[in-house]
């Protein structure tokens, strides 16, 4: 195995993390369709997909490194908001959390002398980078809208894809 134990069960958690966060994502996504909000719900929707691809690519990682990948429970995600505004904030704190497990590794696969591990988690923290900041472009862009969804969700189908990966 070219993976210590301690990083073996710490990348099943992070695993785990990421399909919490792809079930959050699913969740609102499903609360904005059922309010007819269609391209927010098609947005996180699409986030849902993206969570459930990292989750796989570090069972695939663990996988190529001869560990042993367990899967956790995935806690039941808040599916309810009062504003759309509360919804997306509750995404930005998500993605923060997210970024601080994602460094919390980077640190452990530092000091362990990990440098394979290290390296793999490059494009996470990368990643979390653009999480954070087009999580907090959207929530900026809500708060303008300043409760008006429908003109939220005209402006988001113009430009949504610019900020896009
Ligand atoms: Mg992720």
């Amino acid at each position: 195995m070219m993976i210590s134990e301690s990083m073996n069960r710490r990348l099943n958690e992070q695993i785990g993390h990421e399909f919490g966060a792809s079930h959050a994502y699913l969740a609102t996504s499903c609360a904005f369709a059922t309010h007819g909000l269609k391209v927010l719900a098609a947005k996180f929707r699409k986030q849902a997909e993206e969570e459930r691809g990292h989750a796989l690519k570090i069972a695939d990682y663990v996988v190529e490194t001869g560990g042993r990948v367990e899967l956790t429970a995935i806690p039941a995600p808040q599916g309810a908001f009062p504003t759309v505004a509360a919804a997306i904030e509750a995404a930005l704190e998500q993605e923060r959390r997210v970024t601080k497990q994602i460094h919390d590794l980077v640190k452990r696969a530092d000091e362990e002398l990990d440098y394979a591990t290290r390296s793999f988690l490059q494009w996470f923290v990368d990643e979390q980078v653009e999480e954070v900041s087009s999580m907090t472009a959207l929530l900026e862009v809500a708060k303008l809208a300043n409760g008006d969804l429908l003109k939220l969700e005209m402006y988001l189908a113009q430009v949504g894809e610019d900020d896009e990966d």
